[in-house]
Order: C-alpha cells, then structure tokens, then sequence
C-alpha cells in the first residue's frame, strides 16, 4: 500500500527500525538526554523564544488539545473558537465539557477566516483564542498574521493546534505571540501515533503555575517539572520518543525546517498541477501544504477512496458526515515522492478510463 492520508503516515527507514527494536528502559540519563535533545529541536523547529517549554504528552493530538485548555482557562475566561470543521467543532467540545465561556466563530465549509469574521469580537474581552492553523478535515490554512494581530491588539491568549501544519507550513511562534503550539507524532513528523506535542510560552508557563488543571494524567505542572531533567511523570510512549528524535535529527541533518517545509510544498505543488485537467474541483479557498481536498465532479468521494484502496493498492483520506460523498482528501506529508505522486495519478487515469471519475 501506498499511504496518502493525512495520519498516520509513512515513516522513513531510519524510523522503522527503531520500531522493530526492544524498547530500552528509560529512567536513565540516556534517555533524558534524549528527551532534552528533542525539546532543543522542538523549540527551534517551531521557532519559540528561548523561554519557551516543551511537553511530550503520552496520547494522540486530543489530549494535547485537551491538556492545553484544562491547564490554562478558567471560568475567568472568554473563549473564542474558530470553527470552520471537525477539528474546530473539537475544541468547542472540549470547551463545553469543561465548562469554559465560549463563542464559536462557525466557518462554511472550505472557506478562510476573514478580518470580517473577527471584527465583530473586537474589544469584547474575549481573553483566549482556540484555533486549529491547518483545519484538516477540509484543508483549510487559516491566516496567522490575521489572528496573530487580533490576539496581540486585544491581549488575548493565543492557542494555535498546528497539528497538521507543522513543518507543512512556515509558522514562527515567536512571531506570531502565540503562547500554546501543539502538534502530534503522526503527522508531518511521521512517526506512529502515540505522542502529541505541547510548546508553551513564558506566559503560558505562567498560566499553568498559577492553575489547578483539576486532572492527574494530563497535568502540566508535574510534565514540566520532571522535563526539567528530561523525564516524564508517567511510562510515556518511550519507542516514539526515539522515534521522534531520529526524525529530529535528520530535519536537522537536512538543512532544517525551512527544507522539510520546501519538501512538502514541492510535493504538493506537483500534485496539483497533474489533476488540474481532471474532473475535480479543489474545494479549500486557502490550502496549507499538507494536503489537498478534492470534490469529485461526477462521482461519490467514498466511493473514489474505496476504489484506490481495493483495486489499486493506495490510501487517501476519506472525510466523514455530510462531506463524505462529496470529498477525499490526499495528503503530501510523510515519506513520499514525487513518483508516488505519478502512481497516485497513473490510478486515477485509469479510473478515468474505465468510467470511474
Ligand atoms: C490530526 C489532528 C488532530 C489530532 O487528532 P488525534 O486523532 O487525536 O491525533 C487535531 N487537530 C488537527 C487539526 C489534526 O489534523
């Protein structure tokens, strides 16, 4: 199988032999220089100022999601959720069970957030802003410089879910004065599920500190505490971890982020130019570099996904609910090259000609 969604994804060789060894025991220094080693990468990679933390959460970008919100809002707080899908819906949800003031802003389906959309919550005293950069069920990229200057304009605390969107897209923490990044392993850092990511900022830090999180598991305080030196509370996800620092390295060892991102966008960008004469129509107004959406004009989606992986040996990504028939998405993070794209497009022709597109 040829594997084009959007997580898990392909992992590189150097990634899966890690998976095949037995996993070493890990309250040793070893393995805490490990672990200090992928906060280092992290910081640079996502570019944090140097205060900045790094939290390795054992459990899938949800609980980095969740671990985020119980750990730093309030009933002090005014929330406010961009909306624009699944992954937007989640964080509302999230906000709901904990009980948190919040309003969402509810996009239409493949449309991008516009200075039109904010300006109505300008000077409201909204205190926390929740957004998913990339919201990957329907591949939209959101704009940060936009949301990036109404949280600074009006102080408010600013969580951004870059969990597809890390090393897809260009994104400058320190810039952008977001004070929560969270990604996960699965995504562009292919590496199996398992580990999600939490970069937090001095005043996030402070946010912590000063908060009861109320739960015990997904408890900042004691995560950052025994980061200090490297280690974790609880048993995490120790294979992933070293997982996560092979492909740290080897972004390294490549010319860095700015190259993986390059990578990426290269991947993409050829994709896109070989279906723009087939019968689809590109269904996201602001695309992140992770993924395309695609509305099959004559057929069901579900059943193009189906197809792909029945007859043709290749995964893409099916969307779920109502956008299920309507549309499939295909991925261009993890190892891929551009000749799996030729034999993504090679299936789809033959598709075409047997009267399936
Ligand atoms: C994949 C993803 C998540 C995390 O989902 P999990 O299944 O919990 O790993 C969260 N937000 C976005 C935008 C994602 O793409």
């Amino acid at each position: 199988m040829i594997n084009f969604t959007v997580g898990p994804v392909q992992s590189c060789d150097a990634v899966r032999e890690i998976g095949s060894e037995q996993v070493p025991y890990f309250r040793t220094p070893e393995f805490s220089s490990v672990m200090l080693e992928n906060e280092k990468l992290m910081k640079q990679f996502i570019k944090a100022d140097d205060a900045a933390r790094v939290v390795f959460m054992t459990g899938s970008g949800t609980a980095s999601m969740e671990a985020s919100i119980i750990n730093t809002l309030d009933e002090n707080d005014k929330v406010l959720v961009i909306n624009g899908g699944s992954f937007g819906e989640r964080f509302a949800e999230i906000c709901k069970i904990h009980k948190l003031d919040h309003t969402e802003i509810k996009l239409p389906l493949g449309k991008k957030l516009t200075a039109d959309d904010l300006c109505p919550f300008e000077g409201k005293g909204y205190t926390a802003l929740l957004v998913n950069i990339h919201e990957t069920s329907t591949g939209v990229h959101y704009d940060e410089k936009l949301l990036s200057d109404f949280c600074k304009r009006n102080g408010i605390f600013f969580i951004v879910d870059a969990i597809s969107s890390f090393l897809a897209d260009d994104f400058n923490m320190a810039e952008s004065g977001a004070d929560i990044v969270i990604t996960g392993s699965q995504k562009a850092l292919a590496c199996p599920p398992g580990i999600s990511v939490i970069v937090l900022s001095e005043k996030a830090l402070g946010r912590v500190f000063e908060k009861d999180s109320g739960c015990m598991y997904l408890d900042l305080k004691s995560a950052l505490k025994n980061g200090e030196r490297g280690q974790t509370p609880f048993t995490p996800a120790v294979s992933i971890l070293l997982q996560i620092n092979a492909r740290l390295k080897e972004i390294e060892e490549n010319g860095g982020v700015e190259s993986e991102t390059a990578k990426i966008r290269e991947l993409a960008e050829d994709f896109r130019s070989r279906i723009a004469d087939m019968p689809f129509e590109i269904v996201s107004e602001s695309m992140s570099n992770a993924v395309t959406p695609l509305h099959p004009l004559n057929t069901s989606a579900y059943k193009i996904f189906t197809t792909l992986k029945d007859e043709y040996g290749i995964w893409v990504c099916p969307n779920g609910g109502e956008m299920a028939d309507k549309i499939f998405r295909v991925g261009h993070i993890g190892a891929l090259t551009k000749d799996d794209n030729t034999t993504l497009i090679n299936a789809l022709k033959d598709m075409q000609s047997r009267g399936l597109l």
